[in-house]
């Protein structure tokens, strides 16, 4: 039985394939590198039925994953993570089909869980032993805490400013950190000496191949959770971009696999940004193929401050092929938009993922989704991560007074 139906990587701007048994980062042309599959033969091999009894966890796709030999997976748990109707809150911006795939609740709080978990597992089956990056948090947070796992050494360089939680998760995994004052594109540029230097495998956001596999399967959980169906819209928070890019080749896959309807439009994708980082939108708005880089970015939505991600083009090109849309959203709105999701549904969701229900309330103001229409909606992390995003002002008693009502 084949584990893996990983075939090879190719560059999707220039077209060069590379052999997946080496240690790849980017193309020559320096764009970021995919993972083909043998797509065919897996249709031949394989039903979804074969996948419906496994274990509720992103390994039950192993198939379409790249880890070759089942020894080497890093899990601390991760994926399957529910997709819940949000009834309430869908009544409040009038979508009455609104649902949540909610990655709080995944290990390390985000979902950056996935693309460490698939891109540690395969970095340890390469051999790997010591892996560094730039990250504004939960990225750097899970890579640590999976690589802790894998015995690789981790260093990881983040920006003063990024969550404290997520500096604690890297200090207390062992890893070799470093803070920057400045931003994710100032400790990338950090990390890219230490990797010369040193020799380091680089794990920074798309310049290995494997991440994006990982977070692939939230695309591939939303099809089989609505039983290999597709919803109209996802929305999802974009920063590097990943999850999208991710999401949407898992789509194509499926598509190519018979997996989903071969005839059946794939989801409209949406982009949303911060308006204090939205490069992307910008870009889309201009009916451009590549973003620029967005200047003095700042957003309480820390995941989603990139000022320039390396795989912009994929993440415009999903957008373009799925006729989707970018939109960016203030501070001020996601935060709002955060107490409401807690009050009507008892969900406490991310700032990104506040941002996205705020883009389903807009885009749903503005007819861009029609009445009826299946929205599902990423909340990529928990609330609890970002604790001071909320501020309270709460009444404290003496032990004999008494509430009031
Ligand atoms: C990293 C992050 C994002 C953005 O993810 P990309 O795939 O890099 O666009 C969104 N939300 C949270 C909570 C994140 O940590
Ligand atoms: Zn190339």
């Amino acid at each position: 039985m084949t584990y893996s139906y990983l075939s090879h990587l190719y560059c999707p701007k220039c077209g060069t394939t590379y052999d997946a048994a080496q240690r790849q980062q980017l193309c020559e042309c320096g764009s970021p590198l995919l993972v083909a599959y043998d797509l065919e033969r897996l249709a031949q091999e394989r039903t979804p039925e074969d996948i419906a009894g496994r274990r509720p966890d992103l390994w039950r796709y192993h198939e379409l994953l790249p880890v070759q030999s089942e020894r080497n997976i890093v899990s601390l748990g991760e994926g399957m993570t529910p997709l819940i109707l949000v009834p309430v809150l869908g009544a409040d911006m009038d979508i009455a089909d609104l649902h949540m795939k909610d990655e709080g609740i995944i290990p390390t709080g985000s979902f950056k869980a996935r693309g460490a978990a698939v891109g540690v597992s395969r970095a340890k089956e390469l051999g790997v032993s010591e892996l560094a990056m730039p990250t504004n948090g939960n990225a750097g947070a899970a890579w640590a805490l999976y690589a802790a796992r894998a015995g690789i050494r981790s260093t990881i360089v983040m920006p003063v400013d990024a969550p404290k939680i997520t500096r604690n998760e890297c200090a207390v995994s062992g890893a070799d950190l470093y803070l920057v004052d400045g931003l994710i594109s100032d400790a990338g540029r950090i990390v890219g000496r230490a990797v010369q230097e040193f020799g380091l495998y680089d794990a920074s956001t798309l310049k290995e191949p494997y991440r994006i596999e990982g977070k692939k399967t939230m695309g591939l959980e939303i099809a089989e959770q609505l039983g290999w169906e597709l919803p109209d819209v996802i929305l999802y928070p974009t920063g590097g971009g990943v999850g999208l890019i991710g999401i949407h080749k898992a789509l194509k896959e499926l598509r190519e696999l018979g997996w989903i309807d071969a005839e059946r439009k794939l989801p409209r994708l949406v982009a949303v940004q911060a308006e204090g980082c939205a490069p992307i939108v910008e870009a889309w708005r201009e009916g451009r193929t590549e973003s620029e880089f967005f200047p003095n970015s700042e957003t309480v939505a820390f995941g989603i401050n990139v000022p320039k991600a390396l795989g912009d083009f994929l993440v415009l090109e999903a957008l373009y092929e799925t006729n989707g849309c970018a939109v960016a959203i203030s501070d001020e709105t996601l935060l709002r938009e955060q107490e409401t999701a807690a009050r009507l549904e008892g969900a406490f969701v991310c700032p990104e993922g506040a941002a996205v229900f705020a883009a389903a309330r807009k885009l749903r103001a503005a007819g861009w989704i029609a009445a009826g229409e299946k929205v599902v909606a990423l909340n990529t992390g928990a609330g609890i991560k970002y604790p001071d995003t909320v501020s309270v002002e709460v009444p404290v008693l003496r032990p004999d007074d008494s509430v009031t009502r």
